[in-house]
């Protein structure tokens, strides 16, 4: 490609929703050798549908995921909305949970029809002092199929096991390819569990998994990878992560919609997807080659 100035660039970025904020994080970008990227809507629609209702003994199915529901009804997790859907589909009218609470990067909890439930992965059982098997046979088979599975509590017992896939976008498997090629190393972060990561990360050809990372997990990340010699672009919710963008060599917000550029951020792309990932780099060594 012909080498292009940082204004020329700009443009080209803006019109595709590649929001570039200075020369600087232009040229970091054309730098960087490895980029942590986020599973949920990023890699995957970020629209999960649930697939699995599972019992345990002395509960019933429509019970179980007519309690999930009323808890995910004060959830604004892309998790719930799926649950919630689920419900309705089964013609369920979930109630409404009081003293509800949602715990970032674990799961939700509160009282419904005056029981308590919670509603997670193995960490929000284990907060709750609650006995989950961290190898369920149930949920393990769940997740080697790429699905999220979460536990259901009520009163402090496991009452079954919920489960939600999040299909990978279209777009993704090419993105990776042109991202390979074009000399990184993409590592995938994620607040899901080790075998629902592992299982997208192995369809896709992603390089490295870090799974069952929480927001602030993602910075030491950043640093970890730094200290081995690594130069890092980190893509993130702008917002949650934050610190870990500011952490990174350049730090890429994925916005969701109000078209404003993230001021952690050095890139922000409009549309949650890695095609903005791959233009950018584009653009930024085509820059560099300018500027050099
Ligand atoms: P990601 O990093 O993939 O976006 P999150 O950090 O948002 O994932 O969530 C990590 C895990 O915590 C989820 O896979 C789920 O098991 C649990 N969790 C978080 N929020 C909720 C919720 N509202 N309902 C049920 N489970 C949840
Ligand atoms: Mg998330």
């Amino acid at each position: 490609a012909t080498p292009i100035s940082i204004t020329t660039a700009a443009g080209r970025g803006a019109q595709a929703g590649v929001l570039i904020k200075d020369a600087e994080a232009l040229e970091r970008m054309a730098r960087v050798d490895t980029v942590i990227v986020d599973k949920t809507g990023t890699l995957t629609e970020g629209k999960p549908k649930l697939t699995d209702v599972v019992a345990r003994d002395g509960f019933e199915e429509d019970q179980v995921l007519s309690l999930a529901a009323a808890l995910e009804r004060g959830s604004e997790h892309p998790l719930a909305e799926a649950i919630i859907e689920g419900a309705r589909a089964r013609d369920l009218e979930p109630g409404r949970a009081e003293e509800f609470d949602a715990v970032t990067g674990k799961g939700v909890r509160g009282v419904v029809d005056g029981r308590r439930v919670a509603l997670g992965n193995h960490a929000m059982m284990k907060e709750l002092g609650i006995a989950a098997d961290p190898s369920d046979e149930t949920a393990d088979t769940l997740r080697a199929k790429g699905k999220t599975a979460m536990y259901v509590a009520i009163e402090g017992t496991i009452a079954g096991i919920v489960a939600v896939a999040d299909p990978i976008k279209d777009s993704t498997a090419d993105a990776i390819r042109d991202l390979h090629a074009l000399g990184l190393t993409i590592i995938m972060a994620t607040g899901d569990n080790q075998r629902t990561a592992e299982a997208v990360a192995r369809q896709l050809g992603i390089d490295e998994v870090r799974a069952g990372v929480l927001p602030e997990d993602k910075q030491k990340l950043v640093e970890e990878l730094h200290a081995k010699g690594a130069s890092v672009a980190m893509a993130g919710d702008g917002v949650n992560d934050a610190p870990a963008l500011a952490a990174a060599d350049v730090g890429i917000a994925m916005s969701t919609g109000a078209d404003v550029a993230v001021e952690s951020a050095g890139i922000t792309l409009m549309r949650g997807d890695l095609v903005g990932l791959v233009r950018a780099r584009k653009l930024a060594v085509a820059t560099l080659r300018n500027i050099r």
